[in-house]
């Protein structure tokens, strides 16, 4: 199916699923809520460390975003990847409490680099780059929950976001306020239906090892994000509190009240959550990468990941079984597909994920639909093929049409990516901004 060429690639995960992240990094402000417990106040965008490759980089370029774009075009076909699927990722603290300004010229310069030419406003420069070399497949945006307002989200959908990173961290009052969170558990349920209401994709990063929280509660608090239907995310960011310098946290921590989970623990508890994770879930990373001269205490292992592998290899979620991991680690594949249907309720309304799978359970595409309670509108939150068979795509679609009719919805519509209109239209689909829509 052409992927064996693919990992001839120095860094063969970046292009994994054939689109390349390329993360662009906003400048420093302090968050409006103020500081979490273990968030470092360097003089770098809130929550990173001056040390952050990412940060490194754009640091030296002043935090421009036309800048950062090209230059991580450049090094991302230097190392030969393929760079005509971007997925844009904006990098920093809080960008959604930026000026408003601020945002659209940022985000309107990341689409003037990738389009090699300068528009005259952000709606001429996404109408650009539907036809450009380089497309924006996917733009996702990092926000706490309480700035996801319904203006936030239709200014998100304004720059051509299909996916929204929540920092959720824990989802418990008490945890909230000890941390100096800033909101609490209902501005996680708000924004969690809200950003599914509007078609996004939704990842929640989340802490484990957070004061006022053990062992036992973080299973008991990842259970309920599954569980409960407020929640449910579609993917997830697993950073296990460190202690990093120049937080509140440290202090705690030389003070003898604060003490982070060790490797041990860490890994049996990451086995207890993989034990758990759902299919229709995608586990993106396990650990943050802090560079070791600013971490103070806490786990550092960044290849954790591959030791809850080897003893723990059942996970259900996505990436465990995406097409692209299983040839990297050299597993035979085999043929035959079959078409699998997960039908769930979540933040008020029904949610279906359908994938390709073969019968290893080896996933080969997916797509994610949702109809919101009371609605007659079908959502297709996520389409994602692996590799180049575009012949899944078509068929995924014809599935959501299906269940669509089924369901007596009388429109499907279709948050995409400013690059990928091109392929709905051949489909059928009529843009009507800022969604692509069937009848
Ligand atoms: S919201 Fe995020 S970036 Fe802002 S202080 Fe808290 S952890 Fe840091």
């Amino acid at each position: 199916m052409g992927y064996s060429k693919k990992f001839k690639y120095r860094k063969p995960t970046k292009s994994i699923s054939g689109v390349i992240p390329l993360a662009v990094v906003i400048k420093p402000m302090k968050c409006p809520h103020g500081t979490c417990l273990y968030c470092p106040t360097l003089d770098v965008p809130q929550s990173y460390t001056p040390k952050s490759p990412a940060i490194m980089r754009a640091a030296q370029l002043n935090y421009d975003a036309f800048k950062q774009t090209k230059a991580r075009l450049k090094a991302f076909q230097i190392m030969k990847h393929s760079t005509d699927k971007i997925e844009l990722i904006i990098m920093g603290g809080t960008f959604l409490a930026y000026p408003k300004q601020y945002q659209y010229e940022f985000i309107k310069a990341c689409y003037d680099a990738l389009n090699d030419k300068k528009s005259r406003d952000l709606k001429e420069a996404k109408k650009f780059n539907e036809k450009a070399k380089h497309r924006v497949v996917a733009l996702c945006i990092e926000t706490r929950p309480d700035y996801c307002s319904d203006r936030d989200i239709r200014r998100m959908l304004e720059f051509g976001c299909t996916r929204v990173e929540l920092g959720v961290q824990a989802v418990d009052n008490r945890i909230y306020r000890k941390v100096c969170r800033g909101h609490g558990v209902k501005e996680v349920v708000d924004a969690t239906k809200r950003l599914k209401n509007a078609g996004f994709k939704i990842g929640y990063h989340i802490m484990p090892g957070l004061p006022g929280s053990n062992l036992k509660k973080d299973v008991k608090l990842f259970k309920k994000l599954f569980s409960d239907e407020n929640f449910k995310p579609d993917q997830l960011k697993i950073y296990p509190t460190q202690v990093i310098k120049g937080s509140e946290l440290e202090k705690l921590y030389w003070n003898g009240k604060y003490k982070p989970y060790d490797k041990e623990q860490l890994i049996r508890l990451l086995i207890e959550f993989k034990k758990i994770v759902p299919r229709y879930c995608r586990i993106m990373r396990v650990m943050r990468e802090i560079p070791p001269d600013f971490l103070v205490a806490g786990t550092i292992r960044i290849d954790l990941r591959r030791e809850i592998q080897k003893r723990f290899s059942k996970c259900k979620c996505i990436r465990c079984r995406e097409i692209g991991f299983a040839l990297l680690n050299k597993k035979e594949v085999k043929k035959g597909l079959k078409l699998k249907i997960t039908k769930y309720r979540a933040s008020k309304g029904k949610e279906f994920f359908v994938e390709f799978v073969n019968r290893q359970d080896i996933i080969f595409g997916l797509i994610r639909l949702r109809i919101p309670d009371k609605s007659r509108v079908m959502f297709v939150r996520e389409l994602h093929i692996y590799g180049p068979a575009l012949r899944l795509g078509k068929k995924l679609m014809k599935t959501a049409e299906k269940i669509a009719r089924k369901y007596r919805c009388k429109r499907i519509i279709v948050i995409s990516g400013v690059g990928v209109r091109e392929y709905y239209k051949e489909l059928g689909y009529k843009f009507k901004d800022p969604y692509m829509v069937k009848p």
